[in-house]
């Protein structure tokens, strides 16, 4: 692909933001007035398109329907205290969206088809930014493929789209999480590490089964001996126990490299918290429990930013954290929501101007 990446826009004639109501956004539930859309066909990306958002002509035999060649990412963008737009960290999402393509044997994606791609659409749309704190705009990039035979083989047709949604405060309400003994998320050598659709569909059941006795979500634990904390939904978790954060590392290729994980390592390790990223087996956070160590508990990802756990549920055992003895995740939550909102100095150029 050239520098002047060449993409046709065509655009709304009425726009649908004086429908919508600021006020009551969930998470995921409206889009913008535009979308990105481009083909690859023998061997490269064409028909880049921005155009008003709208449904897909698709064929019932489109490939990613039966066999799961999808991808996703989640990134958002945000206004600073001025109104100027700003991507969070898209070129770490891009690598991860190509680190994902590669397990799924789909072609990459090109950094100016991904980075700049997103940032044209984004500037189109860029009065749907809400400026408000803890408003944000929400960017899903995806692939599919798309050659229409139902053979089970990898297609020579893919789609990349980006669609964009605005969201509201995303209240991280204290979570009560279930540590999961039976059903398992990801294994050594499997696609634990990508975020392919089909990693989402397959982790419903149990948390639906974790719901039904209360819980909000499960926490994954490794795949042989169900000893050692993976991580939870859609998020990356940490342990502090006393004055050290732990989190499970990414060697194994079992759990996703999160680009809140990695925002939120710098921050620690900025504060003087010793960071370990290493095995953390339930018995060792059992132990501490019951020392009465001091422990923060959260998750970490784009949606929620950081979201306190306030239980875990083990076997018929209940740890319940005292959230208003906590430091550390409050002030990680500040700093982090505060460099996003242009409040606080960006000084490792975590924000993309757009
Ligand atoms: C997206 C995701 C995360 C968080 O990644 P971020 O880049 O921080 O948003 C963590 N775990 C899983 C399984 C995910 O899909």
């Amino acid at each position: 692909m050239t520098a002047a990446m060449d993409i046709s826009v065509t655009r709304v004639e009425r726009s649908k933001l004086q429908d919508l109501d600021m006020e009551n956004l969930p998470f995921g539930k409206y889009f913008t007035d535009h979308m990105l859309e481009a083909d690859f066909e023998n061997g490269e990306w064409k028909n880049i398109e921005i155009k008003p958002y709208q449904p897909l002509l698709l064929s019932p035999s489109v490939a990613a329907l039966h066999y799961g060649q999808a991808i996703f990412e989640g990134i958002k963008a945000y206004k600073d205290r001025e109104g100027h737009p700003f991507i969070f960290r898209p070129q770490d999402n891009h690598k991860r969206f190509n680190i994902s393509a590669e397990r799924m044997q789909m072609p990459a994606v090109p950094e100016e088809l991904f980075v700049e791609g997103m940032r044209r659409l984004i500037s189109l749309d860029q009065a749907w930014i809400p400026m408000k704190n803890d408003f944000s705009l929400y960017i899903r990039p995806f692939m599919f493929s798309s050659d229409e035979l139902i053979g089970v083989r990898p297609s020579d047709t893919y789609k990349f789209m980006i669609i964009l949604s605005p969201s509201g405060p995303y209240y991280a309400a204290p979570m009560r999480i279930y540590v999961e003994e039976k059903y398992v998320r990801a294994v050594p050598g499997g696609v634990g590490y990508a975020k392919a659709a089909g990693n989402y569909g397959a982790a419903m059941y149990a948390t639906a089964e974790a719901k039904k006795k209360g819980y909000d979500q499960v926490l994954w634990m490794d795949a042989f001996e169900h000893k050692y904390v993976q991580e939870c939904g859609t998020m990356n978790v940490f342990f502090i126990i006393g004055n050290t954060a732990i989190t499970p590392g990414l060697e194994q290729g079992t759990i996703l490299g999160g680009v809140t994980r990695n925002s939120v390592i710098t921050l620690l390790n900025e504060m003087g918290v010793t960071v370990e990223e290493r095995d953390l087996s339930i018995d060792e956070i059992v132990a501490a429990y019951k020392a009465g160590e001091h422990m923060e508990v959260f998750g970490t990802g784009t949606a929620a930013t950081i979201s306190p756990i306030k239980e875990l549920g083990y076997k018929d055992m209940s740890m319940t954290f005292d959230l208003d003895k906590w430091k550390i995740a409050p002030a990680i939550k500040k700093t982090i929501t505060d460099i996003r909102e242009g409040r606080q100095a960006d000084t490792h150029g975590w924000m993309y101007k757009i």
